[in-house]
């Protein structure tokens, strides 16, 4: 059965690389009918921060990447990494080491001028030292052969062991370094499926020494090739924002996220949209492609616009309220709200444009752009408007035929075509020269407010 694991460091904030990781593991998991387990790898006391992990865990469930065990915390598992080092120890794979951090740079100092490759010197590796103050643990690596990793994205590579370090696995304070906690963790987790970004792909040679000296199975590896910024080089803030949650604060839906992180390296023939159903049925490994995604915002947008024009617009409403505060809009009704929301999902591509273009529903008194307000609501427009409200007054219904109906009406008697009376009529209403449709806005207004506003718009 697959078990797959997302573990990050809690340093930061959940990034797009981050993500998609995550996103690949859960994926991988769904499809295979396995499990997905997340934990959090907190032994660097000095970066991680409970908030960083309350900020990765906010990310995963605004995702909807739901966890089936977790999360685990590594620095609540010091007693079994504890357990395996003695393992290591009584089997002769690993041994004390006492060098000062001092020496240790002096000599790779010396390394380098003599144009060697700097490593450890395997000093105390016959040594035969035992516990004590600042002593580490080190793995006692082949020093020469080769060590194979069978890819599933990759494909085969070999690595030398002459190059593999005499890693340290457990430091002088007790805590696992990165290489060691993470195999020990995904072999008594039972994880069949390392996916990862190649950025830890130099790592898992030293990784598969350290199972080969447990005897313990090896799982599957898949390294999953870099996001790049428009630029080529490595995504980074320069390129724009790369935490998920800043993604959600300029009003990206979660749906819109994951369909855009799963097209980062995976394809599926040319389909570009997919449900999530459809991403759990469709998702493999074998899919992943071998190079090196680039950062697209534009068809981030794109599938994000797409998105908002799915969802309810009920469900928008919702996930509108805080854009709406943060503007401080006065509250409306809900039905209203919605209402007007629907008039403006074919146009928005994000929930801070709707949250913009819903302005002149929300507020009581709009706004009017100068510009628009200079060039149509100028006094020859008195007389139509004045028309123009003993129309709409008499009327009962105001659907958009009524008031079609009622503004030709309007157009015939006064002599004057449509747009000319309409585009003045927009600025009145919405303080702007492009809304959505007229009638619908007026409609969706209701008779009231937009009497008001055609009132207001002739002082
Ligand atoms: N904590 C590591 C990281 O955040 C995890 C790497 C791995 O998946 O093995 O990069």
């Amino acid at each position: 059965r697959v078990v797959t694991r997302f573990a990050p460091s809690p340093t930061g904030t959940l990034h797009i690389g981050g993500a998609r990781t995550a996103l690949f593991n859960w994926l991988y998991a769904r499809n295979r009918g396995g499990r997905f387990i997340l934990r959090i790898e907190d032994t660097d006391l000095a970066r991680s921060t409970e908030e960083s992990i309350r900020a990765i865990l906010d990310a995963m469930e605004w995702l909807g990447l739901d966890w089936d065990e977790g999360p685990y915390y590594q620095t609540e598992r010091l007693d079994v990494y504890r357990e395996f080092i003695e393992r290591l120890l009584d089997s002769g794979h690993a041994y004390y080491c006492d060098c000062s951090a001092e020496d240790l740079e002096r000599r790779r100092q010396a390394a380098l001028a003599e144009g060697r490759k700097p490593k450890y010197d395997g000093r105390c590796r016959h040594r035969g030292l035992g516990p004590g103050p600042d002593r580490v643990v080190r793995f006692r690596a082949p020093e020469s052969g080769q060590t194979f990793l069978r890819d599933l994205i990759k494909g085969p590579i070999a690595f030398d062991n002459a190059e593999l370090d005499d890693l340290v696995l457990l430091r002088s304070d007790g805590m696992p370094t990165y290489n060691f906690a993470v195999v020990i963790d995904d072999i008594t987790m039972g994880v069949t499926h390392v996916i990862r970004g190649d950025d830890h792909v130099n790592n898992t040679p030293r990784q598969i020494l350290i199972y080969q000296a447990l005897g313990a199975p090896l799982p599957r590896f898949a390294h999953v090739p870099m996001i790049l910024g428009q630029d080529r080089t490595r995504l980074s803030k320069r390129h724009g924002a790369t935490s998920v949650m800043a993604y959600r604060d300029m009003g990206y839906l979660p749906e819109a996220l994951v369909n855009y992180l799963v097209r980062l390296g995976w394809s599926h023939g040319d389909q570009e949209i997919f449900t999530r159903e459809e991403l759990i049925r469709k998702f493999s490994l074998e899919s992943v492609g071998r190079s090196a995604s680039v950062f697209d915002p534009e068809k981030l947008l794109w599938l994000n616009a797409h998105y908002i024009r799915e969802r309810k617009a009920e469900e928008l409403v919702v996930l509108l309220e805080p854009f709406l505060a943060q503007r401080g809009y006065p509250k409306r009704d809900p039905a209203y709200v919605a209402r007007a929301v629907s008039t403006l999902q074919p146009r928005s591509r994000t929930l801070v444009d709707m949250a913009d273009g819903l302005k002149f529903f929300m507020v009581d008194e709009v706004d009017y752009d100068p510009a628009a307000a200079a060039k149509f609501l100028k006094p020859d427009m008195v007389e139509p408007f004045e028309q123009l409200i003993r129309e709409l007054e008499q009327l009962d219904a105001f659907d958009e035929k009524t008031l079609e109906a009622a503004f030709h009406r309007l157009s015939e008697r006064l002599q004057m075509k449509l747009g000319k009376i309409a585009q003045p009529v927009r600025v009145a209403l919405t303080g702007v020269t492009a809304s959505p449709g007229l009638f619908e806005v007026i409609d969706i207004l209701g008779k009231e407010r937009v009497l008001q506003r055609l009132r207001r718009a002739l002082d």
